[in-house]
């Protein structure tokens, strides 16, 4: 007996297209290569082909207005007009194209910095602000408001993209970033307001966008609320009431679909069910257990749309799981209320599982990317309606392909278990404290005050990818490339010793990037030659998947390093990256708790270490550049994180003696809300950023006493300007009314890979130079 099916969405899909189509057509048209027409042209294709590609899927409630030319939260903004005064907009007609990209990068095409995602200066207009979308990896560009902020519809993308789709035929429910959620990401510019008090001004402009959608023919719309996974606050919650209460009433028989996602509702399920809409999206893969509690609660009229299908990883969903989950915990509830979905937009996985042709074929039939999703979702949706031969097929598949993986020895490695298992707490602890560690390494190494070093890499030349790309098409041996890589070296620790630098990297030429690096040498990860995934704008990223136990086969970087020190008697810097920061920058299994992943990856590292020791590196520096960006969405959550990121930080770390010195670095200042973790990694020496915000986040260094060393970034990396000794020597003068001198290394704020020679040498030379000035006249050295 089969019963209609049940609906399905995907609340968004990727949009880059299956061959990263967008970045080419960006690309391109930034070059000046092609008009804003093709553009137009290639956008419009790319967009009509995922709308096509989706119906013949079988997906039933298709979005529109998912597509964006860089970033959906800058479309929101240029939408409703919030245009900041130094685009100079004047407010009438539809925003210019070169406006929208000059907030999305600046009016220089400024290229961006592999972290930190700050924006390079010159004479030009700076680009807005760009963060992190939640805890996600995709990066939005900020909401600027200022004092005197006023809203119009400047842009009607969402109607022309609904009826765009409709011209093919294709009746879909437009997507728009809900009122409160666009508020809440935005920042008041220059003024202090809470973003929130926009709100009465901003809801009209909403309240006519529902009403233009509803005149264009549309019967749903889907606003999406992430900010419902977050911690609000009670006024928050009452602008959500005060919100909804008005959009209920802009366009009536428009029917909302309130989406939240990236969690659960938590406390701000009461707040979310008292609301006037017609529908509600449930994150079922991070927060499960609050199905049933809606399903108790909710109106008896309201649609669910339950987010059953992982839409932040890469793993084949168990779908008979599902099904029986979703039976039970429905209850009674109508299944013509029902919708099934994503957890969340699929942007955020790679497009097709189908284009990757190299990857383990033992592995391959685990995963599911956007393309797979779907299926799977029209799958359930049959099989939840009493099923035919089609879905009894793709559940069955599903069945097979996750008993493969649970009794797979790939996945499981019983020496790692065991590994794992004999974990001690004094393994996450060096023997002796900082102060009896400091002595040693100080008598080891007799360093001047104010030591000067580096970050680790040195720029990434268009030669060094030239021998890179070489080596992949096999028009250059290894051989050959060994040998050009340790000529990079060479070069470079020359440099550094004839500048008089005091601790030397070996300039990571090797590494194509600080993640992948690592990863392609783990066993356990696999890598994809297609799986990308938008980062920002035009930039896509291959994260690695972790799909098996962790281990190290072989050292890593051992005869890289100890050919860097062999040319000099300085110092030379281990450089490894750290755990938190392989799992953070990777798509990670869904079969065992993420902590025990990375405890496995720690364990590797932390036999990276101690070979480097054995061959005789005195400083190790193990990158965190990615562990506050893991920190949960909910405050309540962020001990457990923490306590686990920083053990394996420390597992990873201490199995060397008091006079190895170990170094950390994180691309980021912001540590007042994570301070004690970053104590308690208990590194030797950390370096971070504080250039940009002149030293003043060294607060929190001062206020709590902090013991150990640090290198304050003296030098802001991501721009291109060359720092001069006055400026560096101001700097750290700064530094100095935080810390005491014995505590302060000299170091740029991140790694130079962006950086060109030409910006470099001067830098570091002043930067050396601004430390002898400095030596002169010490302030003040801590009791
Ligand atoms: N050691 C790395 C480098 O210098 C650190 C990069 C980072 O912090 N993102 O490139
Ligand atoms: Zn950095």
């Amino acid at each position: 007996m089969t019963s209609p099916k049940i609906p399905t969405a995907t609340l968004g899909v990727p949009r880059i297209g299956p061959h990263r189509e967008l970045k080419t057509a960006l690309e391109s048209f930034w070059s000046g290569k092609t008009a804003e027409a093709q553009l137009q042209d290639s956008a419009k294709a790319l967009r009509a082909a995922a709308w096509k590609d989706q119906q013949a899927r079988g997906i039933t409630k298709i979005p529109s207005n998912t597509f964006s030319l860089y970033d959906h939260v800058l479309d929101t903004a240029v939408m409703v007009g919030a245009i900041p005064e130094t685009y100079a907009w004047t407010g009438g007609g539809t925003v210019p194209l070169d406006t929208y990209f000059a907030m999305a990068r600046g009016t220089q095409g400024t290229a961006r910095s592999g972290c930190g995602h700050s924006h390079e200066e010159g004479n030009g207009l700076p680009a807005l602000e760009m963060t992190k979308w939640f805890d996600t990896n995709y990066h939005y560009m900020v909401p600027e408001f200022s004092g005197e902020q006023s809203f119009s519809l400047a842009s009607l993308k969402p109607v022309e993209e609904f009826l765009e789709a409709k011209a093919l035929g294709i009746h879909t429910r437009p997507v728009i970033l809900g009122p409160v959620t666009f508020l809440k990401l935005g920042k008041p510019h220059r003024v202090y307001t809470d973003t929130l008090s926009l709100l009465p001004k901003l809801l009209p402009v909403y309240a006519e966008l529902l009403s233009r959608l509803k005149s264009a023919g549309a019967d749903w719309v889907q606003i999406d609320e992430p900010a419902l996974a977050l911690d609000l606050s009670p006024l928050e919650k009452a602008a959500f009431r005060t919100a909804y209460a008005e959009l209920a009433k802009a366009a009536p028989g428009l029917q909302m679909m309130l989406a939240s996602y990236f969690g659960g509702l938590g406390d701000n399920l009461e707040t979310a069910l008292s609301l006037p809409v017609a529908g509600l999206h449930l994150d079922l893969v991070r927060a499960p257990e609050q199905l049933r509690d809606v399903v108790t609660k909710a109106r008896k009229d309201l649609v669910l749309s339950v987010g059953v299908i992982d839409g932040r990883n890469v793993w084949r969903a168990d779908l008979k799981a599902i099904c029986d989950r979703l039976t039970g915990d429905l209850g009674d509830w109508p299944r013509a209320q029902i919708e099934l979905a994503p957890s969340c937009s699929l942007l955020h996985v790679p497009v097709d599982l189908d284009l990757e042709t190299a990857l383990d074929p033992e592995v391959k039939p685990w995963l599911a990317f956007a393309a797979q999703k779907m299926d799977e979702l029209v799958a359930l949706a049959d099989a939840l309606s009493g099923g035919s031969r089609f879905s009894e097929k793709l559940v069955a598949q599903s069945s097979a392909a996750i008993a493969a993986r649970k009794a797979s020895t790939k996945v499981h490695d019983t020496n790692v278990a065991e590994r794992l298992r004999g974990v001690t707490p004094w393994m996450a602890a060096r023997a002796n404290s900082f102060a009896d560690r400091q002595k040693a390494q100080h008598k080891r190494f007799d360093l001047p005050l104010f030591p000067t070093t580096t970050i680790g890499s040195f720029p990434q030349t268009a030669d060094v990818r030239k021998a890179r790309a070489a080596l992949a098409k096999g028009e250059m041996t290894k051989e050959a490339y060994e040998a050009f890589l340790r000529q990079q070296t060479a070069d470079a620790v020359r440099w550094q010793e004839e500048i008089g630098l005091d601790v030397l990297v070996h300039g990571e030429f090797e590494r194509n990037d600080m993640v992948q690096y690592f990863g392609e040498q783990l066993a356990g990860f696999a890598f994809t030659h297609n799986g990308w995934v938008q980062s920002y704008g035009s930039r896509c990223v291959r994260p690695p998947i972790i799909y098996g136990d962790v281990s190290r086969p072989h050292p890593m970087t051992v005869s890289t390093w100890a050919y860097a020190q062999s040319l000099t008697a300085k110092p030379m810097k281990g450089m490894l990256t750290g755990p938190v920061t392989i799992l953070n920058w990777s798509f990670v299994r869904d079969d065992i708790p993420r902590a025990d992943v990375c405890r496995q990856i720690a364990l590797a590292i932390r036999d990276e270490v101690g070979d480097l020791e054995k061959a005789g590196a005195a400083m190790i520096q193990i990158d965190e550049a990615a562990l506050r960006e893991g920190l949960p969405l909910r405050r309540s959550d962020w001990k457990v994180y923490l306590d686990w990121a920083v053990e394996c930080f420390r597992l990873a770390s201490s199995p060397v003696t008091d006079q190895t010195q170990i170094h950390t670095h994180m691309c980021y200042s912001e540590f007042n809300d994570i301070f004690e973790a970053i104590t308690a990694m208990d590194a030797d020496v950390i370096s971070i950023e504080t250039s940009r915000s002149r030293m003043e986040l060294l607060d929190v260094f001062e206020d709590n006493s902090y013991p150990n060393e640090i290198g304050p970034g003296v030098y802001d990396i991501h721009s291109p300007r060359v720092p001069d000794v006055a400026q560096i020597v101001e700097l750290v003068k700064l530094a100095q009314q935080h810390l005491s001198d014995s505590q302060i290394w000299i170091n740029p704020d991140c790694g130079l890979k962006t950086r060109r020679w030409e910006e470099v040498r001067p830098a570091l030379v002043n930067m050396v130079a601004a430390a002898r000035q400095l030596r002169q006249s010490p302030v003040r050295r801590r009791a």
